[in-house]
């Protein structure tokens, strides 16, 4: 399907309050449309001030998701690509922050001839160019642009003001704006209301947008007069008003979507005439399988920012692919790092089948993950260790079976005695933090005869990164001798990517992310084998 009208814009702006999950929507979106054979995209424009997030504690903006080509993202490009089964890239994580350094930067070498430079036109005209930029990377038949923030807040309007000039530009038809509102409950009054949806919208329209379609998030069923009242007061059709109900799983809310029509209203303002019909059908087994797994398993997931779901998201998404991949429900249980010790331990891990030791940085509650890798390993439960989980297996069988008892990490102690994980050489003279880890996507190669190879069944994979310190080759051949095994590493410099032991059933640390490459369609063999292998502990 091509025409000269082609590719189409689709704006998704939120109202009310943050955390609708515009994300979702944006991707269950994408996902209808690439389902009715539409070329799909989508990004991200975030309004903070940062260059990236990756200079951003958990605590702040969740996790911090790395594409292939390095760049650290919002974690909303994990749902794009979990959901779309896409890779994303640079192109598709916009800040303020890399707005105004475009500007200023090009402010510095003269290009603005003597002129002032200004909000508008000049950072609204670089956040046009760059609505458009991700046409360079391939070419899309829609392109959907997610407008992190809440309208009304200062630090949007330049991006509400240059997407009301790009929608002039580009003509009538040709592009749709979406705004994803909320409609409170009040238990006392038995009502839904609708009232902060119109103040949105109205802020929205003082802006020069008017919102073509608004999606409702709300805990009950809108209906007929609620609609017809949002259309009205919203200045929308009727079929433009779209219920977007709370839903057990994300993965739901596609189908949720499809079942409001969005996709069919989206397309008509969008003058896409005759697109086939949606073929679900893998989506629906899927979302089946998720809602009525045949066994369940419960996994501790150890790590320090565990209060906050968002954190991991990657990984709590993982699973549920992999779980459905088994047939099973996996209860994910957050334990917080600093809560174990040698006393708290066996009490803690009583009932679970599996330990994954998060990936984090710094010192605070190191101990405690070293502690619940010594029990994963002498009670046999499996064990997944992902880049600082991986290294803290390292300094684990370090301590307790070479007998180094000062094994340590340089992150954590520059001097220790034993420095079994070091900065890797090529991060050494780097000063600046931001974007300077070895990040993206690297090769590693597959040993014969081992758990990694029967895991990916091929002998060179790609994983991404995202980390500064590394096993230290000084220490491989004591580690190998006692027992554990270095069944991946990268082909060109020989850093350790893969260890195992193999006189355990499931013991597996990664210095990558598989998380970041799981999706819907292609749950990551890592964490399929991790939930097997956890099932199978449960029925021993
Ligand atoms: N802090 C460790 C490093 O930089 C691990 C990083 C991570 O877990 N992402 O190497």
């Amino acid at each position: 399907m091509k025409s000269k009208t082609l590719p189409k814009y689709i704006f998704v702006t939120g109202g009310v309050s943050s955390s609708l999950g515009k994300g979702i929507i944006s991707a269950s979106l994408a996902k209808l449309l690439q389902s009715r054979g539409l070329n799909v995209t989508i990004q991200k424009f975030d309004p903070y001030i940062n260059i990236d997030p990756g200079t951003l504690n958990p605590y702040e903006h969740g996790e911090c998701y790395v594409t292939e080509d390095g760049t650290e993202t919002d974690l909303d490009l994990g749902h794009y690509e979990r959901f779309l089964n896409i890779r994303t890239s640079e192109s598709n994580n916009t800040t303020t922050g890399q707005i105004y350094q475009t500007v200023i930067n090009k402010e510095r070498k003269g290009d603005f001839l003597g002129k002032t430079v200004q909000v508008i036109p000049h950072i609204t005209n670089e956040i046009k160019r760059r609505i458009k930029l991700i046409e360079k990377v391939k070419s899309y038949d829609v392109i959907i642009t997610e407008l992190g923030g809440t309208v009304g807040d200062i630090e949007s309007y330049p991006f509400i003001e240059a997407v009301r000039q790009f929608r002039w530009e580009v003509g009538m038809g040709n592009s749709v704006v979406i705004h994803l509102t909320l409609l409170p409950y009040l238990t006392a009054a038995g009502e839904l209301k609708t009232k902060p949806t119109q103040h949105s919208v109205k802020k929205l329209m003082e802006s020069g947008i008017n919102a073509d379609i608004i999606v409702c998030r709300t805990e009950h069923s809108l209906n007929e007069e609620l609609r017809k009242k949002i259309a009205l007061f919203c200045n929308v059709e009727i079929e433009s008003v779209i219920e977007s109900i709370d839903a057990s799983t994300i993965y739901e809310v596609p189908v949720l979507m499809q079942n409001e029509k969005l996709d069919d209203v989206v397309l008509k303002k969008l003058n896409l005439n005759n697109i086939q019909l949606s073929k679900l059908d893998n989506w629906n087994a899927f979302v089946k399988k998720i809602k009525n797994p045949s066994n369940e398993v419960s996994i501790g997931l150890i790590g320090k920012y565990v209060e906050l779901q968002d954190s991991y998201k990657s990984i709590l998404e993982s699973f549920v692919h992999a779980g459905a991949a088994n047939d099973v429900k996996v209860n994910v249980i957050p334990i917080h790092s600093e809560q174990i010790n040698t006393k708290s331990v066996n009490e803690i891990f009583k009932n679970l089948n599996g330990i994954l030791v998060a990936p984090g940085f710094g010192e605070r509650g190191v101990e405690g993950k070293i502690e619940s890798i010594r029990i994963a390993r002498e009670k046999n439960i499996p064990f997944l260790g992902i880049c600082l989980g991986m290294q803290m297996a390292v300094i684990e069988f370090s301590r307790n079976i070479l007998g180094l008892n000062k094994a340590n990490s340089t992150e954590m102690d520059i001097n220790c005695e034993h420095p079994v994980i070091s900065m890797m050489e090529s991060q050494k003279n780097i000063k600046e933090k931001g974007g300077t880890m070895r990040l993206g996507s690297w090769r590693c190669a597959i040993e014969n005869n081992s758990l990694a190879h029967k895991i990916y069944s091929t002998n060179e994979i790609s994983e991404r990164h995202r980390h500064r310190y590394e096993l230290n080759f000084d220490f491989i051949n004591q580690l190998s001798e006692k027992g554990m095994i270095f069944s991946g590493k990268n082909p060109d410099t020989g850093l350790v990517e893969i260890i195992e032991l193999p006189d355990h059933p499931w013991f597996f640390g990664v210095q990558f992310h598989p998380e970041y490459q799981s999706t819907v369609e292609e749950p990551h063999p890592v964490f399929v084998s991790f939930v097997k292998a956890a099932l199978n502990n449960k029925s021993n």
